[in-house]
């Protein structure tokens, strides 16, 4: 699935690609609901425009009933069962098997910024190609970095405690 990544990997051809459908909105609409139906089957693809899937173990997070893109909820039952259909596996644990399996667990520990939701049900290869995208995860877990600390009402420089 990685491999399918690399092949999506946005270059010129592919963003001059992307430039033209987005310029024919027929073209765009059919090139979008071919994505549909392939990511759909494959991964269960929500169409939430913004592609997760490389940094979470190819399991598609707007497939839990939360839409959690960082990590499961407090509910996930002892089994790895999802808390709201008990009958499902919880996505997180899902994303934990695969990254695992290709060694890349610490793809998990990366944060989902919070989504553009204007962009529901528009192709996520053409925003990827056309660099919308690049900043959906951060590039570290962010427990290194310097961050703000509301404290009595002001707000101070802090850290991560030791
Ligand atoms: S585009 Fe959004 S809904 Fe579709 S697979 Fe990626 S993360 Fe899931």
């Amino acid at each position: 699935m990685y491999l399918l990544h690399h092949l999506l990997t946005p270059g010129t051809v592919k963003r001059w690609f992307a430039r033209f459908l987005e310029r024919h909105e027929r073209l765009c609409t059919a090139f979008t609901q071919a994505e549909k139906q392939v990511k759909g089957s494959a991964f269960g693809c929500r169409m939430c425009g913004q592609c997760a899937l490389p940094a979470t173990g190819y399991a598609c997070p707007m497939t839990c009933p939360k839409q959690l893109r960082n990590g499961p909820c407090g509910g996930v039952l002892a089994t790895g069962a999802c808390e709201v259909y008990p009958d499902t596996q919880c996505v997180w644990v899902t994303a934990y098997e695969r990254a695992e399996q290709e060694g890349r667990v610490s793809d998990l520990t990366l944060l989902q910024r919070p989504i553009d939701h204007r962009e529901w049900g528009k192709s996520s290869w053409v925003n990827y190609w056309q660099g919308r995208d690049a900043d959906l995860w951060t590039t570290d877990d962010g427990l290194t970095r310097t961050h703000l600390v509301l404290t009595d009402l002001r707000l101070v420089a802090g850290g991560p405690k030791a």
